[in-house]
């Protein structure tokens, strides 16, 4: 009797306790190379994604949820002034901070985001805020700081976000721009990379995923790009996979990228690295598409692609396997 209720403990437990979770996240891609980064900024950041990975990977640790463990991890890089996120986001052309964020939960295909946010401290708690407690999916400008409001989530002056590093990125974008005679600061790759993201999987098989960002810097005209956009910089779904996106905004969005490597997973049954190194450099490179994207599956796989020269990353699974990198060289998707 012992025995058989010793197989029968095994046998029922055994299969929770082997369940895979973790998180991948993403602190934007880019021209991020050894030469442009000193000692010292590359320590803190390297410490900064480390940080924000072991956070979200705590809250699953102790059963908490994927999308839980998302807004965890990226509150701190939004809090961050090194990322390209709340703190620290790029200016526009005017001299101001516009935000965008997304969330999507896929065990429902719920999702929310903001888009030209101004005054809400942490626009990736708006994003959940527009999934959870709106009916939208997509609220923008200053209606969406209206409804963070309402939802009393902090509000900031719009110069909370203001840092010397990215005004001078403004600066020296502005003077480009003025140089080559346009209006739009699309084609200086040099100046957009910080954007946050993450893709988790919880104790109970549940991916989520979500980014946040400042967009471009000079960005104008209400510029908005791919990381609110529901597909195209963020996707979750539990029969597919969960993506977050970074790079060249137009392109992601043009090309659908977050929900494509997802489909191809499901309807051709790739393997997600194969779906994501497909999407990323197959499809996009050509394009002219740069940038890349971290993504997780249900049996706990997951893939960092870029097509860049660096994509900062860190990764934690319940398997014991975790890390943080940077650099081409580093550990990409295993
Ligand atoms: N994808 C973001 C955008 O285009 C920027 C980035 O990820 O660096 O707004």
């Amino acid at each position: 009797m012992k025995h058989l209720l010793l197989f029968a403990f095994l046998f029922v437990a055994v299969p929770a306790w082997a369940e895979k979770f973790g998180l991948v996240l993403h602190g934007g891609a880019g021209t991020i190379t050894r030469a442009k980064l000193t000692d010292k900024q590359e320590a803190d950041i390297r410490a900064k994604l480390a940080e924000a990975r072991d956070a979200g990977y705590k809250v699953l640790e102790n059963g908490g949820s994927s999308i839980e463990a998302v807004t965890t991890a990226i509150i701190i890089l939004e809090d961050s002034p090194l990322f390209n996120a709340g703190k620290g986001a790029v200016y526009t052309y005017d001299g101001q901070h516009e935000l965008d964020a997304s969330i999507m939960d896929g065990s429902n295909r719920n999702a929310g985001a903001v888009a030209g946010v101004k005054t809400v401290r942490n626009p990736i708690l708006a994003a959940q805020a527009v999934m959870t407690q709106s009916d939208h999916v997509m609220l923008a400008g200053s209606g969406a700081d209206a409804f963070a409001r309402h939802v009393q989530l902090p509000q900031v002056k719009n110069s909370y976000f203001d840092t010397e590093f990215r005004l001078q990125q403004l600066e020296k974008a502005k003077q480009k721009m003025e140089a080559e005679g346009t209006s739009f600061n699309v084609k200086n790759s040099d100046y957009k990379y910080g954007t946050v993201g993450v893709a988790a999987l919880d104790k109970n098989g549940n991916l989520a995923a979500g980014t946040s960002t400042g967009g471009m810097t000079a960005k104008r005209w209400g510029r908005v790009g791919d990381s609110p956009i529901i597909g195209a910089g963020t996707w979750a779904d539990n029969n597919s996979c969960a993506v977050s996106a970074t790079g060249h905004g137009e392109y992601f969005i043009r090309y659908h990228v977050a929900a494509d490597i997802c489909s191809r997973k499901l309807y051709r049954d790739q393997p997600l690295t194969t779906a994501a190194r497909e999407v990323i450099h197959d499809i996009l490179l050509p394009a002219g598409g740069t940038g890349g994207i971290v993504a997780m599956d249900r049996d706990g796989n997951i893939a960092m692609e870029f097509n860049t020269e660096g994509m900062y990353r860190a990764w934690r699974l319940s398997d014991n396997t975790s890390g943080v990198a940077i650099y081409n060289d580093e550990m990409k998707s295993p």
